[in-house]
């Protein structure tokens, strides 16, 4: 069970409240006690409008990316 312990970065689609767009993005899974909740991968840009997408929205999470 310790492989679901490790932190794995997938990708997303995020709603971008700048530009309204859904962009893609990395996603990091974050702990909260016993539930799992995903979070935006701060620090990332939109491709759109250049924006920071700290603030976006999580739509869509695709499969775990591996490696
Ligand atoms: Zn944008």
């Amino acid at each position: 069970m310790a492989a679901l312990l490790e932190r794995k970065l997938v990708t997303g689609r995020v709603y971008c409240p700048i530009c309204t767009h859904t962009v893609e993005a990395d996603l990091a899974p974050v702990e909260r006690g016993l539930t799992r909740t995903m979070k935006v991968l701060p620090g990332q840009k939109c491709g759109r409008c250049s924006g920071l997408l700290d603030a976006a929205y999580i739509l869509d999470v695709s499969a775990p990316l591996r490696g």
